[in-house]
C-alpha cells in the first residue's frame, strides 16, 4: 500500500553543491544495473521517494550528501542504493583476496533499534545479490561478535560505541572501507557519538582528501580516482533535522557535499 507520507507530493526541495545529477525519474529509468532493479521490484518498490530520486544519482557519482528529509521518507535506500551499486563494481576475484582486511563500507546510527532496521533493509537487498551485512550492535558477548565478524561481510551497520569497542579489541579491521554513512546524525550528536565518530575514522587508512576542484570535467576525474584506488573516503549523512551541531560535523567530514532538503510544507 501506498504511504502518504512517503509519496507525498507537496514538499520543499532545495539543492546546493556544485553540479548536481538529474534525480532519478524511476528505478527502470535510471543506469541501476538489472540485477539490483530486480531485487528492488521483488522487494514491492515501484517508484522511488523524493529523497530517494534526488539522492541516489548523487551518491551514484561517488560525492559526499547532506541528506535531510523527515523520518519515514526512504533515506534508508537512498544510501543503501549506491553504496550496494559500488560494492557490486568490485571486481569479485578482488573481494575474495580481501576477505579479511575488513567491510567496503560501514554504516553508522545511533541506536541499536535503528541498527537492525537498516540491517534489516540491507539484507533484504544485500542478500539476493550477495552481499553480506553484519550488524556490529550491544548485545553479544565480544567473541561472540567476533565469530559473526570472521565470517566475513561486505557492510557493516554498527552503533558508534560498540563499534569502538570491537575496533580497539581488534574484532575488525577498516583497511578497505571507502563508503561511510552518518545515519540519524542529529540523533548521533544528541547522544554525544561524536568522539566515537572522530576514533572511527581514525582506523580508516582512506582520508576524504579529494583532488580540490570545482571544475566540471575534474568531477570524472575524482570518479576515476576513487574507483581504481580506493584511495578516498565518500562519506554521506542523512538526517531529520539540521541543527547548526550538524552543519559543523558535515563540515569536518565532508569534502564538498551536495546538499538535499526535501522539506513537507505544512
Ligand atoms: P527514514 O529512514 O527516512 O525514516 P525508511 O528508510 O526507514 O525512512 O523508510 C520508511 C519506510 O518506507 C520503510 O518501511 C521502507 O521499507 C519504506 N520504503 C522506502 N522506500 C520505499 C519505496 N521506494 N517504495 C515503497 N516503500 C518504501
Ligand atoms: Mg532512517
Amino acid at each position: 500500500e501506498r504511504d502518504w507520507r512517503i509519496f507525498r507530493e507537496d514538499y520543499n526541495i532545495a539543492i546546493k553543491g556544485g553540479r548536481i545529477p538529474n534525480p532519478l525519474r524511476s528505478f527502470v529509468e535510471s543506469d541501476i544495473k538489472k540485477d539490483i532493479l530486480d531485487v528492488i521490484a521483488k522487494v514491492g518498490y515501484t517508484e522511488p521517494t523524493p529523497i530517494q530520486r534526488q539522492a541516489i544519482p548523487i551518491g551514484l557519482q561517488n560525492r559526499d550528501i547532506i541528506g535531510v528529509a523527515e523520518t519515514g521518507s526512504g533515506k534508508t535506500l537512498a544510501f543503501l542504493i549506491p553504496l550496494l551499486v559500488w560494492i557490486q563494481s568490485l571486481p569479485k576475484l578482488a573481494r575474495l583476496e580481501d576477505a579479511d582486511q575488513g567491510p567496503y563500507a560501514l554504516v553508522m546510527a545511533p541506536t541499536r533499534e535503528l541498527a537492525n532496521q537498516i540491517e534489516e533493509e540491507s539484507n533484504k537487498f544485500g542478500v539476493p545479490l550477495g552481499i553480506r551485512t553484519c550488524a556490529v550492535i550491544g548485545g553479544l558477548s565480544r567473541e561472540d561478535q567476533g565469530m559473526k565478524l570472521r565470517m566475513g561481510c561486505e557492510i557493516v551497520i554498527a552503533t558508534p560505541g560498540r563499534l569502538v569497542d570491537v575496533l580497539e579489541n581488534r574484532y575488525l579491521v577498516l583497511n578497505q572501507c571507502t563508503y561511510v554513512v552518518f545515519d540519524e546524525a542529529d540523533k548521533m550528536i544528541d547522544m554525544g557519538f561524536e568522539p566515537d565518530v572522530q576514533k572511527i575514522l581514525s582506523f580508516m587508512p582512506v582520508s576524504n582528501e579529494k583532488p580540490d576542484t570545482d571544475d566540471a570535467e575534474d568531477e570524472d576525474i575524482l570518479k576515476k580516482n576513487f574507483l581504481s584506488k580506493h584511495k578516498y573516503r565518500q562519506t554521506v549523512m542523512f538526517t531529520a533535522t539540521m541543527p547548526s551541531a550538524v552543519e559543523r560535523m558535515a563540515r569536518k567530514y565532508l569534502r564538498r557535499p551536495a546538499y538535499v532538503y526535501i522539506g513537507a510544507i505544512g
